[in-house]
This record gives C-alpha cells, structure tokens and sequence, in this order.
C-alpha cells in the first residue's frame, strides 16, 4: 500500500525536480509511529541548481515594484487561507499536532504574516530616508534586496516557521531556498506550489530536503548572502559560525528557558491558565515556553491546587478530535529526549512530581485505534518545589515539563529569572501594571507579555536576548532583517573638500 502522502523532492525553476536524488528518507507520524511520505534528499549538485534558479530569478525580482510584488504575496495569502484545513491536515499528519491547534494557528498565523510584510512593502516600508545637510546638500538612503537567501526551519511550527521566513524575504525583493526540518518537510513543497500559483515567478522560492548537512551546505555556500535559522542553540552557533566565514548576515530564532512570573497579587485562575498555556500547548514543544513557573511561597498550596484541577482538562486522544487539545512529541528520539529529562527530574534532581511522569499514559491503553499505542505520547508533568540548580530547570527540554520554583521577594524572582544564559521570553501575571511594567524592564528577555501567554502577532518583533538569538522577525523591526543600506551624499554647490589645494 502507498504512503498518505506524495513523495518530496527539491523544489526549483517553479517546480518539483523529481530526478534530484536517488537517497531518501521516511517522515512519520508521530500520533501512531508509521511513515507519511519518502522525502528525497537533496543532493549538493541539486542544492547548486536551486541556488542558481534563485541567482537567475533575483535580479527581476528585486526590480519588480514592491506594490506588484505584494499583490502578489496577497494573492498567496488567500490561497493559504483558502486551503487552511487541507494545510492544517497535513501539520497534524506530520508534527502530530491536534488539528484543534493548526487549522486555528499554524496557517492562520503564517498568512497574517504574508499579508503584514505584502501590505508593508506596498505602503512604504522599503522607502529610505532623505536628511537635508545644508541647503545645497543633502544625503539620501536606500533599502535594498540582499539577494539570494537561506531559511532553515525547526520541526515545531513547520508551514509557520517557512512562512515568517519567506514572507519578508520574498517581500523585500530577494530569493529564498529554504530547507525545512527533516522531521516535518511536507509543508515545504505545498507552500512552494501556492507561491507558484499565486504567481511567485520561478527561482524565487525553492526547496530543497535534507539533514543537517544540507543545512550546513546552504551556510557555507558562497552565493548565499544571508542565513535565517531556527533551531537549537547548539546549532545555531555552527550556523552562525560557519555564515560568519563569508560574512553573511543572519537571523538567528533559537531556543529558550523562559520565566513564567506568578506575582503575589495574581488572579490565580488567569495566572494557572497562563502557566498551562506556557507549558502545554504544542505538548510543551514551544520555543518560547515558560518552563520556569516562579509562584510566591504564600500562593503555591493554592496555585498546585488551581492547577492540579486543571490539568484535567489537558485532553490527549485522537488528533483530528475537535475535543483533543494535547498531541503526542514529534519524534522517537524527542520523546526518549523529554522522558529522559522526566527521569532525572525523579530520580536525580529529586524534584516532587506533583502529575505526570514518564510512564506510559494510560488512556493509550484503551484507545480505538492500536496504532496509538505506538505514537510518541507522554504525560504532561508538572515538578514542584524545584530549586534553580536543577538540570530540569536550567536546560531546555522543549517538551510538557512545568517547574514550579517558589520564591520570596520580587528582587529575588527577577534575579533568579534573569540567572539564565538564554533570553527569549518572560512574562509576568499581577493585577499590579505598574509593577508588571517595572518587573519587564528588568527582565533580560526579547519577548515578553503581561497577564497572557504565546501570542505572536504579524505585528510584534520577536528575537532573543542573550544565547536565545540574534535580530527579530514580524513587525516593521522584522523587515530590516532583509534589506541592506545604502546612503548617498549630494553635493549641488559644485565644491569638492580637499586638503590638497594649491597654496
Ligand atoms: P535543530 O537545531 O536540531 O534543527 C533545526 C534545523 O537546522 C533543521 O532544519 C536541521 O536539519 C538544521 N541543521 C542541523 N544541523 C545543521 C547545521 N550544522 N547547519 C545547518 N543546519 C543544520 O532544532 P530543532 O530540534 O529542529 O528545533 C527545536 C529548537 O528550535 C528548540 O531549541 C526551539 O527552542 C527552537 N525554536 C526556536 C524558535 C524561535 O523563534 N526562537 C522557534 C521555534 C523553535
């Protein structure tokens, strides 16, 4: 019997190249742990020509008018939207994500963007600056493509990640070769094809399929000029490391250990929600995840109670179930990953479970479907009484892993939230704003929120401090990343400044 899903090759000069490569691989899903699709790795002669189709488009694409490119972006947009649930099947399918979540946020949250950067471009976003220096003199800028691109994607937010990537890049006139993770590529060549049909010319958006040493082929290529990455820390600084060489520019989106702040004033439902929502949506596999829940010793008894009833309503089950609201992790080795963390959060750290752990969940037991009993499911966990010392506390497991850490002064949480390498995100939950904004201004983080937890709006720049990142994609900070500056002075009064006049 064939595979759900066709199979995957490099995507260039507007189409799938199907003879591109004899070696391939299996992506699976991870609900029941059985193969989707053969997804054909993409050799470096092959990685070669997509650049090339990317050189060949680039110089027509960044001449095109901005209002034209946008119209065209637009028109991928609504495709996007148009197809959102056929899309969000396939997330679920491949990330093991409920489609409760990706046909709500996964595309939804993608096309936004696309309109955002469309629209931008179209009203100016792209214009530069004029500076009169003196009446006959004056000095103008201006922003410019930086040519053909890299983006690299993480396996958490696929079509998202492909998408806040390809969106200003492709906006700001440059080409894009994108490499999706080799866990989650199906969305690659579908997005790819809706860029074609909105009426992407070909070269612009190519794909190409691969591990880590495609990655690696792209950030070291000389035709590259930039590399946005998204991924682990460790990764991202070989990325970072090998782009330097050529002196590329990058975007760096990388993991985190965030610091969900529970003050002592809290609504306590809102700031549980909050937690929950910072540690379970995604089955904890967010890059921004508030896996430090720092609750006031005077509140914990209440807040474990508040929580604990809840947890209740964390639903694992069927991922296409409008009523599951909890999927299982995306891979094999993830979740051996997340039950390892699990396992010395018991065993070493010796932190009290207060739910969960790392057996096997036990409604899987009963499921209508066997082949549950094979997905990579876990139990969302929650630890309490945690100390900042850790190993559960201070790496991150990107998986359902809550670590309540309880606390004293308001000083002391800002500085134990604040004792990290990583800053990605923060937030704080209090009735106090005026606290909650002094609370913010200390915290060494890109991205925080007060009173909620997650939202990423196409408007709001989010990038990491510290080891987290480098630079921000969204909002209008978010284009910057795809332009380069050019500034030119005019002199009108005919005089050249020299030191070398006659004397
Ligand atoms: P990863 O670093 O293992 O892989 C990311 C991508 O890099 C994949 O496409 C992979 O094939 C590629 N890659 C691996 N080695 C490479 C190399 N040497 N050169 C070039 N590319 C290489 O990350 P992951 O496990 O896929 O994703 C999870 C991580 O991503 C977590 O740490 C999470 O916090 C982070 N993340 C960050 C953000 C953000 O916006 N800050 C968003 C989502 C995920």
């Amino acid at each position: 019997m064939g595979l759900p899903h066709a199979p995957r090759f490099a995507y260039y000069d507007g189409k799938s190249q199907p003879a591109s490569s004899t070696s391939s691989f299996q992506t699976i899903n991870p609900a029941t742990n059985t193969p989707l699709a053969d997804i054909h790795t993409t050799t470096h002669a092959a990685i070669d020509a997509a650049i090339a189709s990317a050189q060949k488009a680039f110089p027509s694409w960044s001449s095109t008018p901005a209002i034209e490119r946008a119209r065209i972006l637009q028109r991928a947009a609504s495709l996007l939207r148009a197809r959102n649930d056929d899309l969000a099947k396939v997330e679920t399918d491949d990330t093991g994500k409920p489609f409760t979540e990706t046909s709500t946020v996964d595309i939804v949250t993608g096309a936004d963007v696309l309109e955002y950067f469309a629209s931008l471009v179209a009203s100016g976003g792209l214009n530069g600056e004029t500076i009169q220096l003196r009446p006959d003199a004056w000095v103008y800028s201006t922003k410019n493509p930086l040519g053909v691109c890299a983006g690299i994607g993480a396996w958490n937010y696929p079509i998202q990640i492909a998408l806040w990537k390809s969106a200003p890049c492709l906006a700001a006139g440059n080409t894009m070769v994108y490499k999706p993770s080799e866990f989650t590529p199906l969305h690659a060549t579908l997005l790819a094809e809706i860029y074609t049909e909105a009426g992407v010319p070909p070269g612009v958006f190519n794909v190409v399929h691969g591990a880590g040493d495609v990655g690696a082929y792209l950030t070291t290529h000389p035709s590259i000029a930039k590399v946005s990455f998204t991924g682990q820390v460790s990764t991202g600084q070989k990325v970072a490391g090998s782009a330097a060489g050529g002196m590329k520019y990058v975007t760096m989106e990388l993991g985190g250990k965030s610091a969900c702040i529970i003050l002592p004033d809290a609504d306590i439902s809102q700031a549980v929600d909050g937690a929950m929502m910072a540690n379970f949506f995604s089955t904890g596999q967010v890059c921004t995840n508030g896996t430090r829940v720092f609750v006031p010793e005077s509140l914990k008894a209440e807040f474990e109670r508040v929580l604990l009833e809840k947890m209740q309503h964390v639903r694992a089950g069927d991922v296409m179930a409008p009523e599951t609201n909890f999927g299982p992790l995306v891979s094999k080795v993830h979740w051996e990953k997340v039950n390892s963390y699990i396992r010395h959060g018991i065993n070493v750290d010796k932190a009290k479970l207060l739910c969960g752990g790392p057996e096997t969940p036990s409604w899987l037991a009963n499921h209508s479907n066997p082949a549950y009993k094979e997905g990579f499911w876990v139990q969302p966990t929650v630890f309490t009484d945690c100390t900042d010392d850790m190993k559960i506390v201070q790496e991150e497991i990107f998986g359902p892993v809550m670590s309540i850490l309880p606390y004293k002064t308001v000083e002391e949480v800002v500085q134990r939230a604040n004792n990290t390498s990583v800053g990605l995100a923060a937030g704080v939950f209090t009735k106090d704003l005026n606290l909650a904004h002094q609370i913010i201004g200390q915290l060494e983080a890109g991205i925080t929120w007060v009173n909620t937890w997650g939202e990423s709006p196409a408007e709001m720049s989010v990038g990491g401090w510290k080891m987290s990142g480098v630079g921000v994609e969204n909002g209008k900070k978010g284009l910057e990343a795809w332009v380069r500056n050019k500034s030119t002075l005019v002199e009108m009064a005919g005089e050249v400044p020299t030191v070398f006049a006659k004397l």
